[in-house]
């Protein structure tokens, strides 16, 4: 039997940017419904389990974030998007940690570990063990159907 549901915006896709469009869309008061391919952890934001990157070292700054990802990239990086990436990684963090990402802290501030590509230590991280979980969104009451079932 079909269902019909209707909703103030669709999100397709339930990764880390859908996700985050799903709960920024909610928290402005619409009505959210969020729709994938297969399962809700099929996708590479379950799989990334390295860390999330913001400069946030005291030899460190968003200038040299966006340096060490255009130098990184060979050439490939949108310098655009380079920017919005490294000048809004911390509040990302922010973000995040509002939501009930406890990132592991020492020192009176976040660990930072370091990672490929960047040259100040700027990886933070959940234990030993950073993804996007889709089934704690889910716990949360974000409106989600798979598509298949
Ligand atoms: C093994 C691995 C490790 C990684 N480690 C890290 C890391 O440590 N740190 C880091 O910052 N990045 C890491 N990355 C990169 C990071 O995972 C991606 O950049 C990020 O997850 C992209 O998020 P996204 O929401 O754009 O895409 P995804 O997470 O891939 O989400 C895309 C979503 O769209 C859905 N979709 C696709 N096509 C359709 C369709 N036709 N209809 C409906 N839905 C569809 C998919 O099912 C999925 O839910 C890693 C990636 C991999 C694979």
């Amino acid at each position: 039997m079909s269902h019909a549901a209707s909703f103030d915006v669709l999100v397709i896709g339930s990764g880390a940017a859908g996700l985050a469009a799903a709960v920024s869309a909610e928290r402005s008061g619409a009505r959210v419904g969020l729709t994938t391919k297969t399962t809700l952890q099929a996708n590479n934001s379950s799989k990334a389990q390295g860390g999330i990157q913001a400069a946030f070292g005291n030899d460190d700054s968003p200038a040299q974030h966006a340096e060490d990802v255009l130098r990184s990239s060979h050439g490939t990086a949108d310098p655009a998007l380079v920017e919005v990436l490294t000048s809004e990684a911390r509040s990302a963090i922010a973000w995040l940690e509002e939501l009930g990402c406890g990132f592991t802290k020492e020192n009176g501030g976040y660990r930072l570990a370091r990672c490929g590509g960047a040259s100040r230590k700027r990886l933070l991280q959940v234990g030993d063990r950073t993804e996007v979980n889709s089934a704690a969104l889910e716990e949360h009451h974000y409106f989600i159907r798979h598509p298949a079932h």
